[in-house]
């Protein structure tokens, strides 16, 4: 048996609408880009959001919006993909790692405080896997060192705790819409916010810092713009906005059915003895990544194993301070952040997405548990 580690379920209805762009005059971005935006802020039940290229650029983006200068700090966890830490120091920050917690792999909110100085502009967590971090102890940080937060959203659209849904009570909430995201135009991210500031100056720094966008001088007959601040080259197209605006209401049924298989996967490896983050309560998993974690010192054979019988599992994440460049600048070394070292050596990702099929769950769960017994 052969399984990716991922499939998208792009279908007809975003083919159609993806063709209509095609035969339409404008590809950049315009109306579909504004329909988008629309309807990912009735998703979030946010008031605004912004069509980006990437989550990488969102971050980035909003790291500027929120102020973050040049030697300025932004609280961060290393057990991430490295777009997260790479986007503060795009934005001339520094990122500050604080150690995760052992039984989840979120940033662990009680060591946030003690990492906290004048240079401290912003926290920027990571809702891992799908869990959302501590956002109330988070945001109460926050406000009483006048900080802004940045939510990494990129594995969590689906995700609520505490009734909190990201983005609706930070600085903003950065989304990925990468190939293998929960939906996707193979390339693209946006920005979610109840901060209409935040929203108007990441929409003008999406774009060099123009005061209005090429779509908006057409409607309006503006012949000219002015650049009062710099910008970058992040607006999301028409294109991208018509392949995700028909993904937005399967969400949801994508979301139960990845619900459902994860729950056959706890059911059979809690059984078999094999380790698995904990889940929350109070809380709704978005279902990202499916992770389990076996001995650190038999993990690469027990990977090699499974993926020679035809599974695409993978490792995420290798932890961010280990990185050459991030020991080079910053001089980290191993043992410094030990829950994120340790989770980023014992965990394997299975595949999980809507496509996957019972007869490629039960052959996922044989493989691996039989992958643990013989190592
Ligand atoms: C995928 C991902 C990103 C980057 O998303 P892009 O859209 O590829 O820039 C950032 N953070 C996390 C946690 C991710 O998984």
């Amino acid at each position: 048996m052969k399984i990716e580690f991922y499939k998208h379920n792009v279908g007809s209805g975003e083919i159609k609408l993806v063709e209509k762009v095609l035969r339409s005059l404008f590809l950049t971005t315009g109306s579909y880009v504004d329909e988008l935006e629309r309807s990912l802020a009735s998703y979030f039940k946010t008031k605004y959001s912004v069509g980006l290229t990437s989550c990488t650029a969102a971050l980035h983006l909003a790291c500027i919006a929120a102020g973050v200068k040049s030697g300025d700090e932004v609280i961060t966890t290393p057990m991430s993909f490295v777009a997260t830490s790479n986007s503060i120091i795009m934005a001339g920050g520094i990122p500050v790692f604080v150690d995760v917690e052992g039984n989840t792999g979120n940033i662990n909110a009680e060591l946030i405080e003690k990492t906290i100085t004048k240079k401290t502009r912003a926290i920027m967590p990571v809702h891992l896997y799908g869990q959302m971090v501590d956002m109330k102890k988070i945001l109460a940080i926050a406000k009483k060192y006048k900080l802004a937060v940045i939510e990494d959203t990129a594995h969590s659209l689906e995700a609520k705790r505490d009734g909190i849904r990201p983005g609706q009570k930070s600085f903003g909430s950065c989304l990925s819409f990468y190939a293998t995201k929960s939906i996707t135009s193979a390339e693209g991210g946006a920005f979610v916010t109840n901060d209409k500031k935040a929203a108007k100056l990441i929409t003008k720094l999406r774009s060099h810092g123009i005061t209005s966008e090429l779509a908006q001088r057409v409607r309006t007959g503006l012949k000219t713009y002015d650049v009062d601040v710099l910008g970058w080259k992040y607006n999301m197209d028409n294109v991208q906005a018509a392949l995700l605006i028909p993904q937005i209401n399967k969400i949801g049924q994508q979301w139960r059915t990845r619900e459902r298989i994860a729950r056959i996967y706890r059911k059979a490896f809690e059984e078999t003895g094999i380790n698995m983050p904990d889940e929350y309560k109070n809380s709704k998993h978005g279902r990202h990544i499916f992770p389990i974690w076996v001995a650190p010192k038999k993990r690469d054979k027990i990977l090699d194993y499974i993926n020679n019988k035809g599974i695409g599992a993978v490792i995420n994440y290798p932890a961010i301070h280990l990185f050459t460049y991030y020991r080079k600048r910053f001089g980290y070394k191993t043992g410094t952040f030990p829950q994120a070292e340790k989770i980023a050596a014992s965990e394997i990702s299975l595949p999980l997405y809507s496509r996957l099929n019972e007869k490629e769950v039960s052959y996922i769960i044989k493989t691996v548990v039989d992958a643990v017994r013989k190592h």
